[in-house]
């Protein structure tokens, strides 16, 4: 196939780590592979100041760093990155068909869906102030960061729950502060929170400002029912109330579970055959860079195999 074609083998959606392992899978099994990703590739890591946890980095490593080596690795195996946005797709028919939102029509033999998920803030002006200044959308990324200190978690899912849990291996209290008087978390989770001395549960309160100067000191609280406030003293703010996958483009043409995921099989199948996904946009449980990029090679290595047997 010609490079200046508009058909590729592979088309992945999405760049962050799922989407640029799948494209360097893609190219190095010896398929035409094409990533779009958006008009500024990398995804979630981008936002992520410090990674110490992904394997191959003795020091941290800025995600946004990160990223542009895998664009750079990609790019170097022979990846097309397009940095356009799709627009659409059409998947009832193959080869896939893709628009980019410059109205541009591609056409593929197999698509890797990428497209990750997005943390939910609480959208407040404050909230957003403090963002990597106190306030944070992930515990494994910064809870490191907080050690010795006294921190929040908002949120009463299983998410906030795990959360809470894995902080008190750094904070000396975390406060769990949950819009209702009743957790939304497993049973095994709540017993598991009860049980920790370093967690109090603070029930019926939302965050109603977040407060510092350079950095976080504290977050103003509401009780909803009373609707008393009080200060809660604390340098860190970890923001646990779900996640929204970006699905959107891909309603009623894959199966999605009720909270908008991708389902897959394990080998990354969605319910077209020959359309994979990968990362954090089928994953509701780990949301882990070294999961997404584990994710995205086997979607490949399977993509790969796919065209091979659908050859005409
Ligand atoms: P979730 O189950 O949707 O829970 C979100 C929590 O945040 C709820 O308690 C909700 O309150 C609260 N919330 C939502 N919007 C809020 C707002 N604007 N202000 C304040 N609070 C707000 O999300 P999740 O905990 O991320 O879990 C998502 C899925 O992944 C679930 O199916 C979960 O079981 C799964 N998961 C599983 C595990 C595990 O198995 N270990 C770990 C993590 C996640 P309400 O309760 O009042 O709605």
């Amino acid at each position: 196939m010609a490079d200046n074609s508009n058909h590729f083998d592979i088309i992945v959606i999405g760049s962050g780590p799922a989407g640029f392992t799948a494209a360097i899978y893609g190219t190095r099994g010896g398929a035409n592979t094409a990533l779009f990703g958006g008009v500024a590739p990398g995804g979630q890591l981008l936002a992520t100041m410090e990674i110490e946890n992904y394997p191959g980095f003795v020091n941290p490593v800025a995600g946004a760093d990160l990223m542009q080596n895998m664009l750079k690795q990609a790019t170097r195996m022979g990846a097309k990155v397009f940095q356009e946005t799709v627009a659409a797709v059409d998947l009832s028919e193959k080869p896939f068909r893709i628009t980019s939102d410059s109205g541009r029509l591609y056409t593929a033999g197999a698509v890797i869906i990428c497209t990750g998920a997005q943390a939910k803030w609480l959208g407040m002006t404050s909230e957003m102030k403090y963002i990597g200044k106190g306030v944070s959308g992930c515990a494994t990324c910064d809870g490191f960061f907080f050690r010795g200190k006294e921190i929040c978690v908002i949120g009463g899912g299983d998410s906030a729950a795990e959360d809470a849990l894995f902080l008190t291996k750094f904070a000396t209290k975390v406060h769990l502060v949950h819009r209702r008087d009743k957790l939304r978390a497993t049973f095994r989770l709540q017993e598991k929170l009860r049980a920790n001395p370093k967690i109090e549960i603070v029930f019926d309160h939302l965050p109603e400002e977040f407060v510092g100067e350079a950095k976080l000191t504290g977050v103003k609280l509401k009780n909803v029912k009373t609707g008393e406030s009080r200060l809660l003293n604390v340098t860190g703010a970890f923001i646990a109330i779900g996640h929204t996958p970006a699905t959107k483009l891909f309603e009623g043409k894959v199966n999605l579970d009720e909270a908008g995921y991708i389902v897959t099989d394990g080998k990354q199948g969605t319910s077209v055959f020959g359309v994979y996904a990968a990362g954090d946009v089928m994953d509701t449980r780990y949301k882990q860079a070294i999961i997404a990029a584990g994710a995205g090679c086997k979607a490949a290595m399977e993509a790969l195999v796919y065209l091979e047997e659908n050859k005409k």
